[in-house]
């Protein structure tokens, strides 16, 4: 998640009284379920997903953590992951800004949890704090889809479903009907160097 500026906090950024109910999962159909299920409960892909009470505002932001919804939404829609407002998009694609680390490797696709920006917060960003000039870099990217999801892994046990691990599960792994999401990943396939000081 890009660094919170001062005085702002992010659209996806959890705030402590979002609080996760506490909800246990069961086997249905080859995979996990909730007992009673309602809508929301599943993605589109027909992903399970963590439920998360939504009251942003309320308590203190914890900076570390997104909000599933609310990041989930960001990425589908393409809304600023700050201001929660549209990404910014031009001829040359729609803004991202990822981990400069995320592409060492030039990986095509490149897999990233942050949603898009719009031009104004990255330019607030990268002004507001120096290290994200090194520690992020913006791209311009053309072409882009959901590939996965992070959240709690489950194998079958002997009375319930037990939770093993945190794991990125791609849409298409057929492990996917074993995990609880909590934030969608998206795919930039065809992406390019954009110049922040220039938008
Ligand atoms: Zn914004």
């Amino acid at each position: 998640m890009v660094t919170a500026l001062p005085e702002l906090v992010p659209f996806i950024t959890l705030w402590s009284g979002e609080r996760r109910p506490r909800v246990p999962v069961v086997v249905r159909h080859g995979g996990i379920a909730y007992p009673r299920e309602r809508p929301g409960d599943r993605d589109r892909f027909g992903v399970l997903w963590q439920r998360m009470v939504s009251c942003p505002g309320q308590g203190r932001p914890n900076f570390g953590a997104v909000h599933a919804r609310r990041q989930r939404t960001a990425m589908l829609r393409l809304l600023c992951q700050v201001c929660g407002g549209p990404s910014d998009r031009t001829g040359e694609g729609v803004l991202w800004l990822v981990p400069t680390a995320t592409l060492d490797d030039e990986p095509d696709p490149l897999i990233t949890a942050e949603p898009p920006v719009c031009a104004p917060c990255a330019a607030r960003a990268v002004q507001a704090c120096p290290g994200l000039r090194r520690g992020y870099a913006a791209l311009r990217v053309r072409e882009f889809r959901p590939a996965a999801v992070r959240g709690a892994l489950y194998v079958p046990g002997d009375c319930a479903p037990v939770q093993v691990q945190a794991a990125g599960i791609a849409l298409d792994d057929p492990r996917i009907r074993w995990v609880r999401a909590g934030q969608l990943l998206m795919g930039l396939h065809r992406y390019t160097p954009a110049t922040l000081h220039t938008l």
